[in-house]
């Protein structure tokens, strides 16, 4: 690698409607934050105005299976029923090459799982909605998925929001205003912080 020294990981991860996408983007528009947006890799199809390389590097379920065996994922998961998800090495190197520092928005057991191998330099994020009423209203105003692809979302809340106490810190969205502030805190407190001792993406 490149850059062996390597920059700060922040994750961000919440029930999907929760409102992370909006914070995290609000996040990468503060440029004294010097962050990149970690492109993930997925295997499902992409959805509306989605762009490949942008949004996911779309990948088909056959090639996704091999990079996993070819240990090239730093995470990875099924997110839902054969649509895997997953964060590429070779996408934090790029962006620590680039001088910045990576940020996530990805599932709650991905995000855990960077949090786990790399403690120090990761700050780890959950974002809560006020409530799973208030993410189904959220959910179907997006108006991008079918009513069965929305309940098993909402399934998989209740499982997501009991992982909360195990991130360094909970960010209620409940006023949009506050959680961004919030946000922009937090991440500004990590990354004046230093950075001790290399980094080995393959441990
Ligand atoms: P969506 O299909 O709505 O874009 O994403 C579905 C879920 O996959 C979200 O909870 C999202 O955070 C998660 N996800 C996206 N990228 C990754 C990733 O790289 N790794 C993991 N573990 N989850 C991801």
């Amino acid at each position: 690698m490149s850059n062996k020294k390597g920059g700060k990981l922040i994750v961000f991860s919440a029930p999907s409607g929760s409102g992370k996408t909006t914070i995290v983007r609000h996040l990468l528009a503060q440029p004294e934050l010097n962050l990149e947006f970690s492109v993930s890799a997925a295997s499902r199809a992409p959805r509306g105005e989605e762009k490949d390389g942008q949004d996911y590097y779309f990948l088909s379920l056959e090639d996704f299976k091999q990079n996993i065996k070819d240990d090239n994922f730093l995470e990875w998961e099924e997110v839902y029923r054969d649509n895997f998800y997953g964060t590429l090495k070779t996408e934090v190197e790029r962006i620590w090459a680039l001088g910045k520092n990576v940020i996530f928005d990805i599932d709650v057991v991905g995000g855990l799982r960077i949090k786990r191998k790399f403690p120090e330099r990761t700050l780890a994020v959950f974002v809560k909605p006020p409530s799973v009423d208030e993410l189904k209203i959220r959910l179907k105003k997006r108006k991008t998925e079918s009513e069965e692809k929305i309940n098993m979302r909402i399934a998989k809340a209740s499982v997501e929001m009991a992982t909360a106490p195990s991130f360094d810190h909970i960010i209620l969205n409940d006023t949009l205003e506050h959680a961004l502030e919030e946000a922009e805190k937090l991440v500004a407190t990590h990354i004046s912080k230093p950075i001790i001792g290399e980094v080995d993406l393959n441990q």
